[in-house]
């Protein structure tokens, strides 16, 4: 870069910082920066348009344009020269801008006049904040020094109106992140939720973007990439072996810490008057612009590596860490790119909700979640930068919406339907501890899921009458190594003691498809939800299992113990599973051990297979528990995590419905006691569908048994086994429009 250009770069840089110390309202400081732009720039025109709203870009300051068009001139994205800079995030670089793909005449501008055009997006961490355009008559290419020094200019306007240097009157002077703002995302556990923005990674803030001494800019920056570098080096070092993903990502920090063009295009940043911490979010910038573009998965996540790792140059060069002295909210709702379990463990039942831009219904964070009953709601892109620490925020997590900064209309109307739940609770707690006896006396049995120690305390506070399904494998997941034997059988043993006298059914490790563990060597496997999981793990590799069942032995030490096999495909898979066990207590028992005073081995009927397994497999088991969330995926073929067929096929389809009649009436035959433990079971009107059908009990999240209790104890089973027969002799797809037609006419 010539030396010259630079220095000219640094003076314009100079000259836009005193002006921007001088006092002002926002609209002087606009007008003056046109201004020096357009002076030192040489150009006619120099015009700075922001965002009025999410769609539309106004002309808030011009030097060169008539003066009458600011305020007045509006663009939709993706319309006209500067619609299409702001749409695809580039600079448009024309001699002969009215030839251009694009071009829209705007004759209140007087802009016809001019040939040349050179548009920059104004951008700060992949939130769009606006464009900034030179214009000149001679018709010319601007040249790259001077697109540079332009998009060097964005750059330190960005971060200015960040710092709130441009709020005045209207809607595209208003302050940023002050704005009402509406965000989609899909829904990972259910639930409405209000509070206030809890950012788990909070937003750096770059107060100094220009910066006089570039000799100390650049020292301060090696300085930080050094660090970074050593930083990269040692958690390579300490990072699990086995884990590939965790490597890849690592391997990749190495990679950009290492890559010479990354520092390279920094160093020219400053060399332009940038300060450090600027120079490394422009580049952070221009990787978000292009991750937003980039339709490759792959690529994408190593633009989503090096933004990571701008951040923690960032947050070496500006001091501020994790912690930045906010004050954390009463009613935090968490806001994070992405989560890992162990940490939002760490968060605990002290959040209201969780918001995460990227995440998956069937990550380990949501598996938390769901465990934590926190609504989350995840993929609500742009959440991270919209979202400041404190502001308020509507959850709702049954519509996957979440309101940023909610006007007050959409925050009364929320709160009614916050009002309306919290009188259904107070229904339902009334009934916590009276049984769920439905309106023709038959008794149900309803107990709940669980699977981390912070759902002890459900245990009483939502009547379970034990628990349905205890997923044994939450404690390995949220780990980062295979829990000891001693210290399973101690978390078993408060689990037994939390339950007082009452039933837990421990399900042996289900781990494999969605339930990854980050120590375990991964699986390339083409389908992993049909691959080598739960049992067919336990079975082909049994050391886990068998010291898994030690220590659910040790831990019942005398009492009870009621252990269950998931996935079981076939009868011998379940003869198999189940000999490991009574193997497993005559080993204790050789060793001196206290044994269980009574032991029940049960199935989880999970695939079509068991519906027509022998007659002795129905014998054998102690027990039977349908695992409907995968029973289901599989009787449909269609996967539970995929968000375009998980929701395809109803729960009351008629098939599904006779098809679990007749496990139903198998374990009739044979007296063997049968749950249901899959999601559905949790809605009320799938329970009262599956209890019409003839199950006597049911497992479920904890929030769920008070609805569920309700809904029962108000039905009768007879006129709801009518109604659904009358569907389905009727040649209904689903009885759902009959249930709930008739649950209309009832009242509800
Ligand atoms: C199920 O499949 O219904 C079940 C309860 O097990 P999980 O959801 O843990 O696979
Ligand atoms: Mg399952």
């Amino acid at each position: 870069m010539p030396e010259q250009t630079e220095s000219a770069s640094r003076r314009l840089l100079r000259r836009l910082r005193d002006t921007l110390a001088e006092p002002g309202a926002g609209q002087e400081r606009l007008d003056r920066i046109t201004t020096i732009i357009a002076e030192q720039m040489g150009t006619d025109v120099c015009s700075i348009y922001l965002f009025r709203d999410a769609d539309t870009l106004e002309l808030c300051a011009t030097e060169g344009l008539k003066p009458e068009s600011v305020h007045q001139t509006r663009l939709r994205v993706g319309e006209g020269l500067v619609g299409r800079v702001a749409k695809t995030a580039r600079p448009i670089n024309t001699g002969n801008a009215p030839q251009e793909r694009g071009f829209r005449y705007m004759p209140e501008t007087g802009e016809e006049i001019f040939s040349s055009f050179l548009g920059v997006p104004i951008q700060r961490l992949g939130e769009r904040l606006g464009v900034v355009v030179v214009q000149s008559k001679h018709a010319r290419q601007y040249s790259d020094d001077e697109v540079y020094a332009l998009e060097v200019v964005a750059m330190v306007l960005a971060e200015m109106t960040e710092l709130g240097a441009f709020v005045g009157e209207g809607e595209a002077l208003a302050a940023l992140h002050q704005r009402p703002v509406m965000i989609r995302g899909t829904v990972a556990q259910e639930g409405v939720a209000v509070g206030h923005a809890w950012l788990h990674e909070p937003r750096v803030v770059v107060t100094n973007p220009i910066a006089d001494d570039p000799e100390t800019e650049l020292k301060r920056l090696k300085e930080a990439v050094d660090r970074l570098r050593v930083t990269v080096d040692e958690m390579l070092n300490s990072a699990t072996t086995g884990d590939k993903d965790q490597l890849q990502v690592l391997e990749a920090y190495r990679m950009f810490a290492n890559s010479r063009g990354w520092k390279r295009r920094m160093e020219e940043d400053i060399a332009r008057g940038l300060s450090a911490e600027a120079a490394v979010e422009k580049e952070q910038s221009a990787a978000r612009a292009r991750m937003q573009t980039v339709p490759d998965p792959y690529l994408r996540e190593r633009l989503h590596d090096l933004d990571d790792l701008s951040n923690r140059l960032l947050r070496i060069l500006t001091g501020q860490g994790e912690r930045t002295g906010a004050e954390r909210p009463a009613d935090p709702i968490l806001i994070a790119r992405n989560i890992g379990p162990g940490e939002l463990l760490d968060y605990g039942r002290s959040l209201r909700g969780i918001v995460l831009e990227e995440g998956s219904v069937g990550s380990h964070a949501a598996i938390v979640a769901r465990a934590l009953a926190i609504p989350l709601v995840i993929q609500a892109g742009r959440v991270t930068t919209e979202a400041l620490n404190g502001n308020l925020i509507l959850l709702d997590g049954e519509q996957g919406i979440v309101h940023l900064r909610p006007e007050e209309t959409v925050r009364a109307a929320f709160e009614d339907k916050i009002a309306m739940q919290a009188k259904a609770q107070k229904r339902y707690a009334a009934i916590r501890k009276e049984p769920a006896v439905t309106l023709c006396g038959q008794r149900i049995t309803l107990t709940m899921n669980a699977g981390l120690m912070a759902d002890l305390p459900s245990l009483e506070s939502s009547g379970a009458e034990g628990v349905g399904l205890f997923r044994t494998e939450l404690q390995f997941l949220v780990r980062s190594k295979v829990p000891r034997r001693s210290k399973l059988a101690a978390l078993y043993a408060r689990v037994i003691d939390a339950a007082k006298g009452r039933r837990v059914a421990f399900r042996t490790l289900d781990i494999g498809s969605d339930k990854v563990l980050s120590y375990m060597k991964p699986q390339e496997e083409p389908n992993p939800a049909l691959g080598w999981r739960a049992i067919r793990v336990g079975l082909d590799r049994p050391g886990m299992m068998r010291m898994q069942l030690q220590a659910l032995i040790r831990a019942a030490n005398g009492r009870p113990l009621t252990v269950m096999f998931p996935l079981i495909a076939q009868l011998d898979e379940f003869r198999a599973a189940r000999e490991h066990l009574l193997n497993e207590l005559d080993r204790e028992e050789r060793l001196g051990r206290v044994l269980p005073e009574k032991v029940e081995i049960g199935a989880m009927v999970e695939t079509p297979s068991m519906a027509f397994a022998p007659r002795q497999f129905y014998e054998l088991a102690d027990f039977i528990s349908i695992g409907g969330n995968d029973l289901k995926q599989f009787f449909f073929a269609a996967d539970r995590e995929n968000e375009r067929v998980r929701r395809r096929y109803d729960t009351l389809n008629v098939s599904f419905l006779t098809f679990l009649e007749q496990i139903v009436k198998r374990c009739e035959d044979t007296g063997t006691p049968l749950s249901f433990c899959g999601e559905d079971a949790g809605r009320p009107v799938e329970a009262l569908c599956l209890t019409a059908i003839g199950f006597r009990a049911l497992s479920m999240r904890p929030a769920s048994i008070g609805p569920v209790k309700h809904m029962l104890r108000k039905s009768d089973l007879a006129e709801a086994r009518a109604v659904i027969d009358a569907a389905r002799a009727s040649g209904a797809q689903s009885v759902r429009p009959a249930v709930m037609d008739w649950l209309r006419r009832r009242g509800e």
